[in-house]
């Protein structure tokens, strides 16, 4: 294990800083590493994962189509992506979808989206529109996202920046009010902030804010990339306030945990400012992607995973709830996106995550203080009673998991 870890050291950049153990299998909610040890998956990739492992109806959806038609690009139509995109409209309440492949590609897409629409829609003068985020956001990594970021991290040593963007703080409803000028295209949020640290905004705040920009005139882009397709215990986190944005980026669960897949879908009026030529990439809505998509489309509605994710959301809350010790400041979430505060004077969340490591339970520290819990939504009481021991024994001590 040491040496694949340390061929990794060498030749990867240092971008990320791996947990100490090399994975090589895994099926539903269960990893291996090359050692043969078992891990229950409480990470999903970032959420990607929300079908578990290797189900074989993606899989086999993967295998088939890139048996019979792989990348062929959008100069031609297939077969796949009609359908694929009617469906996502369908369960989005969208009109129209633009197909990417990762979530940042999705999101760079929605802010194109959004600047044209503010000159050929709202009327703003060219190179004048803004689009309002809020601090603590997570939308990916390109310099146009970098640079709207509020973690120093991220930006530091990347710029310049494109202008146009304006924060303001997460949750608070008079800080968008106060905010919004005439030169105001969209609100890019993200409904439960993930990334941030699994930050739930106070209740009724989207529905606010959709108020807000419908009487304004702004769009309200949802980055649905982590909270989407059920992670939340609705199929978007938006539905969970009744809220129907005018844009949705999907990605990470679309992909069904096998391949990049994202979407930005739209109302019909801000789809319409692209124009053939404006925008676009060569794998995205390629036909492999779409039957992953799909496939992963009907398992969320046929296996009713947000409902799913709803109710054993809230048994592990229930459970981590009932967990007292020191360590433990809080528990928050909504479905299986779960977020456990760590007391870091007493100990570092990413020390917490190898402990958790060495019992078997595979998770994240996210925002430095925050342990992740999100495993996929396929997950049944039984495997989450068997992590609860392992979490217990490492939050709060008491009997060690054996895997
Ligand atoms: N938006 C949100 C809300 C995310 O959580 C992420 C990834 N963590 C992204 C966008 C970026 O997705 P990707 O890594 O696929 O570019």
């Amino acid at each position: 294990m040491s040496e694949l870890m340390a061929l990794e050291e060498r030749f990867a950049a240092h971008n990320y800083a791996p947990l100490p153990v090399v994975l090589n299998r895994a099926e539903g909610v269960y990893a291996w590493d090359t050692e043969g040890r078992r891990y229950i998956d409480m990470m999903s990739a970032y959420s990607a994962v929300s079908f578990g492992h290797a189900h074989p109806r993606l899989v086999a959806a993967l295998r088939d189509q890139a048996a019979r038609l792989g990348v062929v690009s959008r100069a031609y139509y297939s077969d796949q992506l009609g359908a694929f995109l009617q469906r996502a409209c369908e369960l989005t309440g969208m009109d129209q979808a633009l197909p990417m492949n990762t979530g940042a590609e999705a999101v760079e897409t929605a802010v194109k989206a959004a600047r044209k629409w503010g000159y050929e829609v709202k009327g703003v003068a060219e190179g004048e529109a803004e689009i309002i985020t809020c601090a603590g956001n997570f939308h990916g990594r390109t310099i146009t996202i970098v640079g709207f970021s509020s973690e120093a991290q991220y930006r530091q040593g990347f710029g310049p920046f494109p202008k146009g963007f304006i924060t303001i703080p997460y949750g608070d409803v008079d800080a968008l009010e106060a905010a919004i000028t005439p030169r105001t295209a969209a609100l890019l949020i993200e409904p439960i902030q993930g990334e941030g640290g699994i930050i739930v905004p106070p209740e009724g705040y989207l529905r606010a804010c959709a108020e807000l920009c419908r009487r304004h005139r702004v769009l309200l882009l949802a980055d649905e990339v982590q909270t989407g397709l059920g992670r939340t215990g609705y199929r978007l986190a938006c539905d969970h306030e009744g809220v129907r944005p005018d844009g949705v980026i999907l990605g990470k669960a679309l992909g069904g945990g096998l391949y990049p897949v994202s979407l930005f879908l739209a109302r019909e009026e801000l789809m319409a400012v692209f124009q053939p030529g404006d925008h676009g990439s060569t794998f995205g809505g390629n036909p492999i992607a779409c039957a992953v998509g799909m496939a992963a489309l009907e398992l969320l509605e046929e296996q009713q995973l947000a409902a799913a994710a709803q109710r054993l959301g809230r048994y592990f809350r229930h459970a981590l709830g009932h967990l007292q010790g020191p360590l433990i400041r809080g528990v928050r979430g909504r479905g299986l996106l779960i977020g456990v505060e760590i007391d870091t004077r007493l100990e570092s969340a990413r020390s917490v995550c190898e402990r958790l490591l060495g019992q078997g339970i595979l998770s994240k520290d996210t925002h430095e203080t925050v342990i992740r819990f999100a495993p996929p939504l396929v997950i049944t009481e039984a495997q989450i009673d068997e992590a609860m021991a392992s979490i217990a024994a490492v939050l709060v001590g008491g009997e060690a998991h054996s895997a």
